[in-house]
Order: structure tokens, then sequence, then C-alpha cells
């Protein structure tokens, strides 16, 4: 047997010990099935748990049963989702849900290879359905548990390698409690996020693996796991033209591909104009402006990308391209504007109380 699964097999009694005195109320470990778990897993995607707690609960109310998520109006939908980032998770719900409506009759698949097929769903969320909802022994590993697991076994394995990732899902599949999968796989999660903390914090002191951790031991918990540098961001400078006429505010549709599909945003243009080319802009648009109202700068941090936007407030005159919507306050409640331009919608709600 590999070194590493002996080290990981000790963990599973003491951990569901612990799970079972400290593990945390959650409205998804309260009532369980396969939805409920999918829609928080994918909720909890990049987002911590305070923040899809409110989320939750109000997608629950909106949309109870799978049908009803496949059903939705999408609008409505990606409303809902604002501010938790990354639409592509709500729109891959969607599709998944009309597909497990459509061709599974409502009921979740419990395979993994079918489980998988659907979108939105990789290894980590298959794991974690078959396992809490399912109760069959598939390991979830995420970041957390890849660090729960470097540490116990003082693996020097670079964790952004997928190779080095297959091998400790390898290994936690042998080590993990074929008893309590679904528990035991949320023990992890729950240590990995309140316990062994990343960069160098972890509570050691009240961790079930502390007889046996080859980091404490060695008093490196900082040093894992490894992990090569991420890549830089890239950079993208943007223009962005807050264009306000007769309490309507200009918008346009994303294309239904890539970044933010499909959701609404303030017209912008890339690089950063000055007064003088942002005005030519509005002309090359057939904007006239009436009144420069301000000028501010905002950023806002993607996966991969980094935006810096100029945006220029203006009152104006004339109506742009045909594609463009202008809404009124009412009718941009309903629309998704992402989070990206949040403070460029703060300004006209500013704006609009006068
Ligand atoms: S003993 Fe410390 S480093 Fe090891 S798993 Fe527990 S919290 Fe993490």
């Amino acid at each position: 047997m590999d070194e590493q699964i002996r080290q990981l097999k000790q963990l599973a009694e003491p951990l569901l010990r612990w799970y079972d005195a400290n593990r945390r109320r959650l409205p998804w470990r309260e009532e369980v099935s396969a939805y409920r778990t999918w829609v928080s897993e994918i909720m909890l995607q990049q987002t911590r748990v305070t923040a899809v707690l409110p989320y939750f609960a109000r997608f629950m109310d909106a949309y109870p049963t799978v049908e009803a998520l496949a059903n939705a109006d999408t609008e409505q939908l990606m409303k809902l989702w604002e501010g938790l980032g990354y639409y592509s998770r709500a729109r891959n719900l969607q599709k998944a849900a009309r597909i497990v409506a459509e061709q599974y009759g409502g009921q979740f698949p419990a395979t993994y290879e079918d489980l998988i097929a659907l979108p939105g769903i990789g290894d980590y969320t298959a794991g974690a359905i078959l396992s809490i909802a399912f109760g069959q022994p598939i390991p979830a590993v995420d970041g957390n548990v890849l660090r729960v697991a470097a540490r116990i076994t003082g693996s020097r394995l670079d964790v952004l390698d997928g190779k080095n990732r297959k091998l400790f899902r390898a290994w936690m599949a042998e080590a993990m409690s074929k008893a309590r999968p679904g528990a035991y796989n949320q023990a992890l999660m729950d240590l990995g996020a309140t316990v062994c903390l990343p960069h160098g914090e972890p509570l050691c002191g009240e961790c079930p693996a502390r007889e046996f951790c080859a980091a404490r031991r060695e008093g490196c918990q900082s040093e894992l796991p490894v992990r090569t540098r991420k890549k830089e961001k890239r950079l993208e400078h943007l223009t962005v033209f807050v264009l306000l006429r007769e309490g309507c505010v200009a918008l346009r549709r994303r294309s239904e591909e890539g970044l933010l599909a499909g959701l609404w945003e303030y017209p912008h243009v890339p690089g950063t104009l000055d007064e003088t080319a942002a005005a030519r802009q509005l002309a090359e648009w057939g904007i006239m402006p009436h009144r420069w109202v301000k000028k501010l700068a905002a950023r806002h941090e993607f996966t991969h990308i980094r935006w810096e936007m100029t945006g220029y407030i203006l009152e104006v005159q004339g109506y742009g391209p045909t594609e463009w919507l202008w809404a009124d306050s009412g009718e941009r409640r309903k629309l998704a504007v992402p989070s990206a331009f949040e403070r460029f919608t703060r300004e006209i709600t500013e704006e609009e109380r006068g």
C-alpha cells in the first residue's frame, strides 16, 4: 500500500468524530437531496458559505425542484444570481436542470459518468452529489481537501498539476470512509474551511489529524500544499459610457458566448479615452452629449482578467445603435447587470436620487 494511503487512512475515524461534534449546520445539510446538494455545491464554487446562504434560500424559494429550475425564466434566474458572480454557473445549472427534467424524468442520475456529462458538473461536484445524496464512496477533492491531504501526507507534489490531483484523488478514494462517505467528504470540507486554513495559519491544536499529520510534525504547514505560481491576470482597459436620457439609461446585451454571456452592460469600448476621444466615440454612435456629469475610475477582477475602467456619466440626446435598450429604473431592476459594473450602477442610483 502507498505510504500516503496508509497515512490518510488514519484520518477517517477521528475526522468523523470531530465532524459529529463540530459540523457546520447548513440548510443543504439539514434537508438533503441531490438537487439541493448540487445547487449548493455550484453556488459554493469560488464563493464563501456566508455569502451563499441568502442566495440558496432565495433560490430554493423560487425554484424548489429541478423542474421549476428547468422551466425558469432565464432573465429572472440571472437577476436572482446577481452579485454571486461567475454567471456561467447559473446558465449551466439551468441547462443541466433541463437535461435532468427531460432525459431523467426529474431524477438525478446516480452514476459518476452520467453526472459528469451534465453541464457545469466536474469531478468534485459529481463526488459531492454521489457521496452526500446517494451514499456512494466517491471522493470530492477540491482545493481545501488537497491542502489537508498534502499536509497530512507531507507530499510536495504540485497540486496545480492535473496528474498530481488525480493521484491525490486516488489516495482519497482508498482512504475515505466507506461507511459514511457523505459525512466524510463534508467533514473534510469543514476541516479545510475552518481548521486546516490556508496561508500557513492552520489551527493544528484543534485538528483531528494532529497526532499523525506530517506537516505538523515537521513544522512545514505554511509550505504545503505546493502550488506553482499562477499566471498573471490579463489586464484590459475599457472606457464605459453611462448615458442618461429622460430618466433612462442606455444598456446593451453582451454576446451569448464568453465572459458574462448574455448579460446587460453599459456601452463601452476598449482603451482609455480622454474627453475628446470619448466625444468622438459618442458622435460615432449618433449620441450628442448634453451635460458631462462625472468622470470616474473603477476596476474589476475576474479569474483570468482584470478590467481597469474609465467611466463617463453623461446626459445625452440621440438614440444610438438600434440594439441598445433605453431602460428606466423599473426595467433595470428586471435586467441583470453584472457586478463588474457595480460602481457605475451605484452612481446612477445616486444621480437619480439627485
Ligand atoms: S494538523 Fe494542522 S496542518 Fe495537519 S491537517 Fe490538521 S490543521 Fe492541517
